[in-house]
Order: structure tokens, then sequence, then C-alpha cells
């Protein structure tokens, strides 16, 4: 697969420096039941990274010791790490609000078939993939027969009371198949709305709309079809500087499997980490481990006000509307 990386480090990028820290977004591996062609992580059902439980318990003492109000759990799969079910009860336990970066589908895999009624129990927020409201484009972006296992799957959230409890939210991620923006936000979701319970009697609570960033094998993709430097230029051409204030970097920091920090999802695939506090020369965690790991952030690790690590990227996540974890940021 071609690389964009090389091309993204070097950037002219406005600086970013982090405020207070409210989320813990913990990636827990890489193995998924899908292969989805935008996928920025390259998972897969023959990945064999996952994150150990001895890590997984640094995650619940991290919560806890730096007092984060949201767990977002991501992979993958995350459904797939055999202690998800360990670390969402851990996390409950401790009254962190828990979010599961769901790809719908992996709730129909036999293993799996009940695990609506465990994500309803704990109220977890449910946050899936759904790229559109009809087979086609969700065949061609996310597998064939994706769509079909989406909905069953929504059916069965939906029976649970997901969409209908306000205890038990669940929205829905919209990405464009293709090397352009998303279109607005509340417009695509009225649409959704409509479609998804017109055609399938499926409910949810919002829509959030995500830009592809050029990375991993959307990235590859984009080089391989001799779209990169125009779909860059798209970027920067609708670069929004009012997104600045609300990149999600801001107030988020990214675990990998191993436990390693980064300053977002992305920075992690790019496997451009956390900056070990450059600002601060007298820290001791600088000097000695100049990779930051879930173990700092349980000793006196300044991540308040600390500089972020940009690239190129970045600028998918301030075109037009914006892009984050929780969808446009000017909707
Ligand atoms: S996009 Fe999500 S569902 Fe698709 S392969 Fe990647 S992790 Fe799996
Ligand atoms: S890609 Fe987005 S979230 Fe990540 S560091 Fe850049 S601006 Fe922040």
């Amino acid at each position: 697969m071609l690389d964009t990386r090389p091309l993204l480090l070097d950037t002219d990028f406005p600086a970013l420096r982090r405020g207070e820290l409210g989320t813990l977004q913990v990636n827990l591996g890489y193995l998924c039941n899908q292969t989805c062609t935008h996928c920025h992580v390259n998972a897969g059902p023959k990945r064999t990274e996952l994150m150990d439980r001895i890590t997984i318990d640094l995650v619940l003492e991290v919560l806890k010791e730096r007092s984060i109000t949201l767990l977002d759990l991501t992979g993958g799969a995350p459904e797939m790490n055999p202690d998800f079910r360990y670390l969402v009860a851990g996390a409950r336990a401790q009254g962190v609000e828990v979010m599961d970066r769901c790809n719908l589908t992996i709730l129909m895999e036999p293993g799996y078939l009940e695990l609506h009624e465990f994500l309803a129990e704990h109220q977890v927020r449910i946050i899936a993939s759904l790229p559109c409201y009809g087979p086609e484009n969700v065949a061609e972006q996310r597998g064939k027969g994706v769509f079909e296992a989406s909905i069953a799957a929504l059916r069965k959230l939906n029976k649970a009371g997901y969409g209908y409890d306000p205890e038990l939210t669940l929205n829905l991620v919209y990405n464009p198949n293709g090397a352009f923006l998303p279109p607005a936000q509340h417009t695509l979701e009225a649409e959704y709305k409509a479609r998804l319970n017109d055609d399938f009697g499926v409910v949810f609570d919002n829509l959030f709309t995500l830009a592809n960033m050029p990375v991993s094998r959307f990235g590859g993709m984009l080089l391989a079809t001799n779209q990169y430097q125009a779909y860059m230029k798209l970027l920067k051409d609708n670069f929004t500087a009012a997104n600045l204030h609300s990149v999600m970097c801001r107030t988020l920091v990214s675990v990998d499997w191993q436990g390693y920090l980064y300053d977002c999802d992305f920075n992690q695939m790019l496997d451009m980490p956390l900056r070990a506090c450059p600002d601060d020369e007298r820290s001791l965690i600088a000097r000695e481990n100049p990779r930051p790991h879930l173990r700092s952030l349980l000793e006196d690790f300044q991540i308040v006000g600390q500089a972020i690590a940009i690239g190129e990227h970045c600028y998918g996540c301030t075109a037009g509307q914006g892009s984050s974890c929780g969808g446009s940021l000017s909707d």
C-alpha cells in the first residue's frame, strides 16, 4: 500500500495546544470483522494486535487518577478484544461515560449476538458507521452484505431501547465514499432519519459527518489514483480557522493497543507520538521516556497546555464544517 506519511510531516498548519483532558480514546486493537476501503487503521480479520489485560487495567487507573469523564473505545472492532466487557463494566462502575465505536455488523457475528443487551445494560453510547441509507454505497465502501447486516443490527439496538430511551444513545456516522467533503450535517441527518425510518423502521439520535483523512488505506488510495494533490488542495481551500478551537485533540488523548499516547487516532496511525512535554525541560518523564505511555498519566506528566503534533492531515479536521469524532464542528 502506498504511504502518505512522508508527505504529511512538513506542514504550515497552525500550532495547537491542548486544553483540559476530558476524553481518553482507547484503541483496543486492529482486529476487525470487516476490511473497509476508507479504513484509516488498516484493520481486518487477520490483524493480531490487541490490548492486553495489564494495559486495560492501566486505562482504568488513568480514568480514575485523571478524573476523565469519557472513555471512547475504538479499534478495529473494539468488541473483539476479549477484555472489552471487563473494561466497559470497570469504567461504568467508576461513573465514566463509555462510547463504543461499533461497526454494527459485529453484533450479527457468532459470539456477539447478545452483545447489544450488555451494551444497553451498561448504558454504553453507540456511535456506528453507516456511510449511506441505501445498500449500494455501503457495499462499495464496506463490503457486500454489510448494509443488510447493519440494518439488522440497528433493529436489534432499537429493540433494546437505543434511539428511543434517552439514556441509550445511538448515533450514526457518515463519511464520503470518495475524495470529496461531506455535505451539511443537519441536512443529511434529516434525510437519513426519513429514509431509515420509512424504509426500514430504524430510528437513531444524531448523524455525525466526518471527512476522510488522507492517511493509511484512504491515503494510499489517493496516491494510487493520483488524487492526493487534488484532495489536499480541497482540504486547504476549505480551511476554516474557527474550527481550530474545537478540533478533538484539544480535549482528548488517544491510546494505542500497547498503551502509548498520541494527540489523536490519526496521529496514532501515522506513528506521530504525543510530545514528551517539550516545553518543560524539568520533566523527569521528558528526559527518561521520550515516548509517553499510559503510565506517564499516573505520574506528574503535564498534559494541559502541551503542544500538539501536527501535520498536513490536520487540514482534514478543519475543512468546511470541520470534522471530529463527534462529527461536524460547526453544527
Ligand atoms: S473502518 Fe471500522 S469496520 Fe471498517 S475495517 Fe476499519 S475498523 Fe473495521
Ligand atoms: S488530525 Fe485533527 S485531531 Fe489530530 S492533531 Fe491534527 S487537528 Fe488535531
